[in-house]
């Protein structure tokens, strides 16, 4: 039965293989990894990741097509499939605990989450790569103090390096979405760029000082931490959070309780 496309679960389909083998490349899968992907669809991807011989998790909620996936892939042990949402899943447990690659043509109704969910296993991730709209790659990327920063920029590039690759036409995908995409590749720090002794406190402040984008640090930050600690922080309470550096973010964090 032909499968169409389903809205809800963000479905656009890699179409030009031009593209596909563009991002296999990049990718570069070797026989001896685990690599997990996120929302293998029709298998675009995931045909030319099998042919690599990879050990591959596939993680798809659309049931039809995970039984699509499932039949298709009977015959290759190396294959499992995971059907449910990925948001729902704990990436340790279907790795059983081994470090993995990550990838996928992100759905883009969730891909934000996404990131922040799968942000939580980075210590055993050894690299990942998304298909994601133009603009969220860009806010991923961005430096302080351009309007693109925010708190996906902050917490990605703690956790990881940030390399924007190469910018994909809507053309490439069916049906066409309305928006360019952008393949990203994020690498886990060894170490993380600032040291901070509480993860959870620093995603607090970050949280608590972007929530309130036009306001200054001391009334989004009202709460945390009042004007002097900012201020002894090094930091002008007058400022706004998307001019900050990691740095700065970082010495807000030690000072809070
Ligand atoms: N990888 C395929 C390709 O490149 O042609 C499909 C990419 S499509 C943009 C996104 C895929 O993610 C779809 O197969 C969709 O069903 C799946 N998906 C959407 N939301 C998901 C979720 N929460 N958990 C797992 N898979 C999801």
């Amino acid at each position: 039965m032909k499968h169409r496309a389903r809205k809800r679960f963000g479905q656009n389909f890699l179409r030009d293989p031009r593209v596909i083998q563009r991002i296999v490349d990049t990718v570069n899968p070797q026989a001896d990894q685990l690599i997990v992907e996120v929302g293998p669809g029709r298998g675009a991807l995931t045909a030319p990741l099998v042919s690599s011989g990879a050990e591959l998790k596939l993680l798809e909620i659309d049931r039809e097509l995970a039984a699509q996936l499932e039949m298709q892939y009977r015959d290759c042990p190396q294959v499992s499939v995971h059907t449910g949402d990925v948001l729902r899943m704990d990436l340790g447990e279907v790795t059983g605990g081994r470090s993995f690659r990550l990838l996928g043509n992100l759905p883009y109704n969730i891909s934000t989450p996404l990131i922040f969910h799968v942000l939580k296993w980075s210590e055993r991730i050894r690299d990942m790569h998304f298909m994601l709209q133009h603009e969220v790659v860009e806010r991923m990327a961005a430096p302080p103090g351009g309007k693109a920063r925010g708190k996906l920029s902050v917490m990605c590039q703690y956790r990881c390096q940030v390399q924007p690759l190469f910018t994909v036409p809507p053309e490439a995908f069916s049906p066409v979405p309305k928006v360019h995409s952008a393949l990203v590749r994020l690498v886990p720090h060894q170490q993380p760029p600032v040291a901070v002794d509480d993860p959870a406190g620093f995603a607090k402040l970050v949280s608590h000082a972007f929530s309130m984008r036009r306001k200054t640090l001391r009334n989004s930050l009202r709460g945390l931490l009042e004007a002097d600690q900012i201020e002894r922080a090094g930091v002008d309470p007058g400022a706004r959070a998307e001019t900050l550096s990691m740095e700065q973010f970082a010495a807000l964090a030690a000072l809070m309780k």
